[in-house]
C-alpha cells in the first residue's frame, strides 16, 4: 500500500508533482538543500528533511542522501522530476532495491535510452522513423568509417552514444574533415562520458524539433498523447514550446504517434515518456527519448485534457490507464513560455530576491511557479522561475492570449527573459508558425535588441 510520495527535486515541478501527488490522496515529503529552506514546496509539504548543502551534487543529486530522507520518512514510493536523477538508471534501481516505487520505467529502459546508439537501434526494430545512418557505433578502421559516411552522404554529424546535454557532437561537411573530427570527438566523448563509442548521422540541415508525450502503464497499454513543437531553442536549450506542432498532416502524427505507442510496448516502458523527432521536408526522425517528465507537459495537458503527472503516478503504483487512445481529441492549441531568471541580453543567470512577481491570469492561462515576492533564486540550480501556459481554442487565439499574459507579466529584483518572451510572439516568423530550429538564434543575431 502506497500512502507516501518523497519528491526529489526542486521549484516549479516539486510543486507540480506535490498537487498532483495530493490528488491521489498521498502525503508528499519534500527533500531539499539549505538553500531551499523557505522554497514554497518545502513549506506546503507534509514532512520535509535537508539533505544537504546548496550544491546539488551534494543535496539533489546525492542518491544516499535521497535515500536516507525516503528510510527516515517512511516514504513508499519516489518522484525524480526533470532533471537531476531522472535519468539515473542507477538512482531507479536502488529505489527498488530498497523498497520504494519509482515513478518512472525501470532500470533497464532508462538504461537503453540513455545510450543513444541503443536506443536508435531499439526504435529501429519498433519501426520509430530515425535519422538516416547506422544504429551500430563508429569501427575503427578508416576505409570503413569513409565508407559509411559516404553512404549516408555529407554533411554528416558525429554524436557520441553516451552524449548528452548537446555535447558531444560534431558535424562534418566532407570527407577531408571527416577521421580527424572522429579522432576528436572520441576523445572528448572518453573524457566527458566514459564511453568513447561514436556513431555517425545524417546532417539535417534545417530540421524543426517535434516531440509526441507518451504514457504507458504496467499492463501493456500505451497512448500518445499528441505532438509538440519545440523548435525555439537558444544553445539547445529550449524556450518557448507549443502544442501541436503547426501545419503537420494529422495522418502523419497520428503514425509516428502509434509507433511510438508500439516502441513502450516492445521496450516494457512505463510512465510518462517523451520521443524527439526532427522534422524536416515532410520525414520524421528520431533523435532520443526521455524517460521522465518534461518541462513543457502542461501545453499537452491544456491539449488532451490529462493529467500528465498524475496519471505518471498511478502507473507507476500499478494502476491500468482509464483512458483508450480513441477518447483522446485534441483541444484547441497552446504554449509555454519559460521564464528564467537571466540578463536578456547576454542570458547569464540573474539570481537575487525576487521584490516583484505579478503573473497573468484571465482564461487560458495557467503560470506554474514557486516564485512569490520576497523569495529568493538561489545562484546554484536551473534559473526556470515560472512557466506561462496560454490554451485557446485555435493557435491565433492562443497566441493572444499568450501576448496579453506576457504583458501583464511584471518581475523585478531578478532580471528574467520576459523580454525576449515578447520579442517571440511578435516575429512574423514565429506567428506564421513551422520555424525551425535556427530560428531564434537568428533572430537574436539580427540585431534590433528589445
Ligand atoms: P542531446 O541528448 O545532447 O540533447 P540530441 O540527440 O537530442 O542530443 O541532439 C541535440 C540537438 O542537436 C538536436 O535538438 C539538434 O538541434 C541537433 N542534432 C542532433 N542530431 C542531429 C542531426 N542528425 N541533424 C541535425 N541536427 C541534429
Amino acid at each position: 500500500m502506497v500512502r507516501s510520495l518523497l519528491i526529489a527535486n526542486r521549484g516549479e515541478i516539486a510543486l507540480r508533482i506535490q498537487r498532483a501527488a495530493r490528488s491521489l490522496g498521498l502525503a508528499t515529503i519534500a527533500v531539499h538543500s539549505e538553500a531551499d529552506r523557505d522554497a514554497r514546496h518545502v513549506a506546503l509539504a507534509d514532512k520535509a528533511v535537508c539533505i544537504g548543502p546548496a550544491p546539488a551534487a551534494r543535496s539533489y543529486l546525492d542518491p544516499a542522501a535521497i535515500l536516507l530522507a525516503a528510510e527516515a520518512t517512511g516514504a513508499d514510493a519516489v518522484h525524480p522530476g526533470y532533471g537531476f536523477l531522472s535519468e539515473n538508471a542507477d538512482f531507479a534501481e536502488s529505489c527498488a532495491a530498497a523498497g520504494l516505487v519509482f515513478v518512472g520505467p525501470d532500470a533497464q529502459a532508462i538504461r537503453i535510452m540513455g545510450d543513444k546508439v541503443a536506443a536508435k537501434r531499439a526504435m529501429r526494430r519498433a519501426g520509430v522513423p530515425c535519422v538516416p545512418g547506422p544504429d551500430t557505433g563508429l569501427p575503427d578502421d578508416p576505409d570503413a568509417v569513409r565508407r559509411v559516411a559516404a553512404e549516408i552522404g555529407y554533411p554528416v554529424i558525429l554524436k557520441a552514444a553516451g552524449g548528452g546535454g548537446g555535447r558531444g557532437m560534431r558535424v562534418v561537411d566532407g570527407e577531408a574533415g571527416l577521421l580527424d573530427a572522429l579522432a576528436l570527438t572520441r576523445e572528448e566523448a572518453r573524457r566527458a562520458f566514459g564511453n568513447p563509442e561514436i556513431y555517425v548521422e545524417k546532417f539535417l540541415t534545417r530540421p524543426r524539433h517535434v516531440e509526441i508525450q507518451v504514457l504507458a502503464d504496467r499492463h501493456g497499454n500505451a497512448l500518445w498523447l499528441g505532438s509538440r513543437d519545440c523548435s525555439l531553442q537558444r544553445r539547445h536549450q529550449k524556450v518557448l514550446e507549443e502544442a501541436p506542432a503547426p501545419g503537420l498532416d494529422p495522418a502523419l502524427v497520428a503514425e509516428v504517434g502509434e509507433r511510438c505507442t508500439q516502441a513502450c510496448r516492445q521496450i516494457g516502458y512505463v510512465g510518462a515518456g517523451t520521443f524527439e523527432f526532427l522534422y524536416e521536408d515532410g520525414v520524421f526522425s528520431f533523435i532520443e527519448m526521455n524517460t521522465r517528465v518534461q518541462v513543457e507537459h502542461p501545453i499537452t495537458e491544456e491539449t488532451s485534457g490529462i493529467d500528465i503527472v498524475r496519471e505518471g503516478i498511478r502507473v507507476a503504483l500499478g494502476h491500468p490507464l482509464t483512458i483508450r487512445q480513441d477518447e483522446i481529441v485534441a483541444r484547441g492549441h497552446a504554449f509555454e513560455c519559460r521564464i528564467n531568471a537571466e540578463d536578456p541580453e547576454t542570458f547569464r543567470p540573474s539570481p537575487g530576491w525576487v521584490t516583484r512577481f505579478d503573473m497573468p491570469g484571465g482564461p487560458g492561462i495557467r503560470v506554474d511557479t514557486h516564485m512569490v515576492p520576497g523569495a529568493r533564486v538561489p545562484p546554484y540550480y536551473d534559473s526556470l522561475i515560472a512557466k506561462i501556459i496560454a490554451h485557446g481554442p485555435t493557435r491565433e487565439e492562443a497566441l493572444m492570449r499568450l501576448r496579453i499574459a506576457l504583458s501583464e507579466a511584471r518581475v523585478e529584483g531578478v532580471a528574467t527573459n520576459l523580454p525576449l518572451h515578447r520579442r517571440i510572439v511578435d516575429d512574423p516568423g514565429f506567428c506564421a508558425g513551422g520555424v525551425d530550429i535556427h530560428h531564434l538564434e537568428k533572430l537574436l543575431k539580427g540585431g534590433d535588441h528589445a
